[in-house]
């Protein structure tokens, strides 16, 4: 089934339904479903075709998830596009993923504006501002077209959805989503995230419509329930908990950060939450300790998820029903785990050649499932190397207990995880050993009590060369976007290295993670 008749279907039997509500803006389906329409068939008059790509590059709002469901109808790739990116990073986006059509919000009309000319295979940029030259004005191109529009025949194998994730060699991969998945993704929510769920729930998108919220948009339109968004620029706890009160919201995506952030605000006690019955929170670890304290602040709502870019929202969940706070010693430990393998999912953990390994045994945690993208787009080596054996080898450390219970161990590659957004080491280093006083760098994470773990460079220099810590922080500023700048930098005479040369981050972690407890207990 093509994803976006998970919009028709809703419109068709719910058309008063609520469907998108944001700031004084509301649609109901049968209005959400309607612009859809027009801006597929926009598409299309601008010779975007099946099977064509287009960009979004947008803050949280109602055109977005406008976009993705006319991309879907259309039977196009849409990408959404992380907007907290640098113009480098997005104009690479757009133009590995050959986007013919880059929709955006007013807040880019200017940088994109000063990479026009580095976007060639761009045909047309669709601004919701209103402005037009270079822009095709948004509201003008749906107020020419019907509001019919019959969604395209796609093969369940179809590209949906690029979803590009940062590349450990610096460059961003993007994951093939495709119709299958996405469907998958939506079923699994239903049976394992929010069991029960209906047309009369209400989701709050707080967190990037690019990335974990925009895939959970999917479900509750399948359901016509309602989507609340906040436009998410920045995360401000009263907002949410405020919006949670007034729109009564069920479900939510946050990130462990965000979490933190909502149960440390003394608004937490002033207004009512009541109504969520699942907070899903993942994509980053969570402290044992803060998830406990989530759990007597919130109540019995919050369910884990562990996924990833290449197997949407769904490898392993924490349900409702393991938050629980007994003092059963083996549920506690559960606390500290990723949970079981989700419904419709098979996990087990493999050592290096692929062997799989018994209970208890570390190893790389692999999966396989309707869920497992199609692959990396242009990417043939790396598809190859990542779905090798008919798995998803996701990078990622753990093992599994007796009882089937995952715990994520430790992310390989070094993947650094701050406030729920990845930050690769090699991209920075790539960046920062370009200023001619450095000699060496290596980037990893350090503890951070908001933001799980915060950018560290260690730097050594060049012979006679010197450079401060904010100099080299302004540097990488002018190439990479703000949250993948260092928070902080160490100057050291030598970097820590193995028989090979190669530098040892486990060793240089060490210190800085000395007596810090981590997610396993
Ligand atoms: P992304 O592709 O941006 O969704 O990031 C996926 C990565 O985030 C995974 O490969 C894990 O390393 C990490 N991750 C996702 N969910 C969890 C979780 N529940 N606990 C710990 N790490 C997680």
């Amino acid at each position: 089934m093509n994803i976006g008749k998970l919009l028709t279907k809703s419109a068709r039997t719910f058309p008063e339904n609520l469907a998108v509500a944001s700031g004084s803006k509301e649609l109901t389906y049968a209005e959400f479903n309607a612009r859809a329409n027009c801006l597929a068939n926009g598409l299309n008059r601008l010779n975007v075709q099946q099977g064509d790509n287009v960009a979004v590059l947008m803050y949280n709002c109602p055109e977005m998830l406008e976009s993705m469901f006319a991309c879907f109808k259309a039977g196009c790739g849409v990408i959404p596009i992380n907007f907290r990116l640098h113009p480098k990073e997005f104009t690479f986006i757009i133009n590995h993923s050959e986007a013919k059509v880059v929709i955006i919000s007013p807040e880019f009309n200017e940088a994109i504006i000063k990479c026009r000319d580095d976007l060639p295979q761009v045909s047309y940029i669709i601004s919701v501002s209103g402005a037009r030259n270079p822009f095709l004005d948004y509201e003008t191109v749906l107020s020419a077209e019907s509001d019919q529009f019959e969604d395209a025949d796609i093969a369940p194998d179809d590209v949906a959805w690029l979803f590009y994730t940062s590349g450990t060699t610096g460059q961003p991969k993007g994951a093939m989503l495709t119709h299958r998945n996405l469907l998958g993704m939506t079923m699994n929510f239903y049976a394992d995230m929010c069991p029960g769920f209906g047309p009369n729930d209400v989701a709050l998108h707080a967190a990037p419509l690019s990335h974990g919220s925009g895939c959970y948009a999917l479900p509750n339109i399948g359901k016509a329930a309602a989507n609340v968004i906040l436009e998410a620029k920045s995360f401000d706890p009263e907002q949410v908990l405020k919006t949670i009160e007034v729109y009564r919201a069920t479900n939510m995506f946050a990130a462990p950060t965000m979490i933190k952030l909502l149960i440390d605000s003394p608004a937490v006690d002033r207004y009512d939450h009541s109504s969520l019955k699942a907070l899903n929170y993942g994509g980053a670890p969570m402290l044992v300790e803060d998830l406990m304290q989530a759990m007597e602040k919130l109540g019995p709502c919050l369910v884990q998820l562990y996924g990833q870019a290449e197997s949407p929202m769904t490898i392993t969940y924490l349900s409702h029903d393991d938050h629980v706070l007994n003092g059963d010693p083996n549920q506690m430990k559960r606390l500290a785990s990723a949970g079981i393998p989700r419904t419709d999912v098979e996990v087990k953990i493999v050592d290096s050649d692929d062997n799989e390994l018994s209970t208890g045994e570390m190893g790389e945690i692999v999966t396989r499932s309707d869920l497992v993208m199609k692959g990396y787009w242009r990417d043939p080596e790396a598809t190859a190397e990542t779905l090798r054996n008919g798995w998803l080898h996701t990078g990622d450390m753990g093992y599994i207990d007796e009882c089937g219970y995952l715990f994520l161990m430790d992310r390989s590659k070094d993947l650094i995880i701050s406030g729920g957004e990845n930050v690769y080491p090699r991209e920075i280093e790539e960046v920062i050993v370009q200023h001619s006083a450095v000699r060496e760098v290596a980037v990893i994470g350090v503890p951070d009590p908001v933001w799980g773990e915060s950018i560290k460079a260690v730097v050594s220099l060049a012979p006679e060369r010197e450079v401060t810590e904010q100099e080299l922080i302004d540097f990488c500023t002018d190439h990479i976007a703000r949250y993948k700048r260092p928070k902080s930098v160490d100057f050291v005479e030598e970097l820590p290295k193995n028989n090979y040369g190669k530098i040892v981050k486990r060793e240089l972690r060490a210190k800085y993670w000395e007596g810090k407890v981590s997610q396993v207990i």
